[in-house]
């Protein structure tokens, strides 16, 4: 199964990435997780990235792409995958029906203004990438890995903004795109984790694969 998964920053995707790799044994490739932990490491990448990431921009199409490209022949993408942050503009997608043919993609839609809310109160783990929210989680480090949580530089305010503009100019147009070739779904993830879920599983249930 080859899913992508759509939506604004804020929507979700990372959380129903994770339980969707663990329900149907598939791989999660996150563009957003491999730009930071390139940057944490230093990397020739991380170091072109850093400065797009940290502003809320998107970094180079050619950049990504060569990443996805080389990501999707791992091993652990031969039972399929979800890709999560990716596409993210137009010719991200061209370039992403030229190597695979996806089974569908799920469009995440949540308002702006949960969004933002969701977002200012999100912390990251350093040590696994595990996202909590301060609403529902109260510690300062991690439960899964113990590491220390921190607030992602481009979710500051000023950044998600950006980050929300950015997707309404470049990467809302694809939900036409792939509307056009009958492969686009919608879920509602305005409520809980769970019933998001429960949306996707439905969409992935009817899928004729
Ligand atoms: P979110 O979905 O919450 O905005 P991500 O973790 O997916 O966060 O992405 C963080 C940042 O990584 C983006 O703002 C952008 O700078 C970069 N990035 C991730 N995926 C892509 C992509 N497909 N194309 C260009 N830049 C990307
Ligand atoms: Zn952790």
């Amino acid at each position: 199964m080859k899913i992508v998964l759509l939506g604004a920053p804020g929507a979700g995707k990372g959380s129903q990435a994770e339980l969707i790799k663990k329900e149907y044994g598939l791989a999660h490739i996150s563009t957003g997780d491999a730009f930071r932990s390139n940057i944490a490491r230093g990397t020739d990448i991380g170091k072109i990235a850093k400065a797009y990431v940290e502003k809320g921009m998107l970094v180079p199409d050619e950049i990504v792409i060569e990443i996805v490209k080389e990501r999707l022949t791992h091993d652990d993408c031969k039972n399929g995958f979800i890709l999560d942050g990716f596409p993210r503009t137009i010719p991200q997608a061209i370039a992403l029906d030229k190597i695979i043919k996806l089974d569908c993609v799920i469009n995440i839609k949540v308002d702006n203004e949960i969004v933002t809310n969701r977002i200012s109160g999100r912390r990251a783990c350093r040590g696994c990438t595990q996202i909590y929210h301060i609403s529902t989680y109260s510690k300062e480090t991690c439960d899964k890995c113990g590491g220390k949580l921190y607030i992602r530089e481009d979710d500051k305010r000023e950044t998600v903004l950006n980050r929300l503009e950015v997707y309404s100019k470049e990467t809302a147009p694809l939900i036409d795109y792939y509307k056009d070739k009958n492969i686009l779904f919608d879920v509602d993830g305005s409520t809980s984790i769970a019933h998001t879920f429960e949306q996707v599983k439905e969409v992935i249930s009817k899928l004729k694969i």
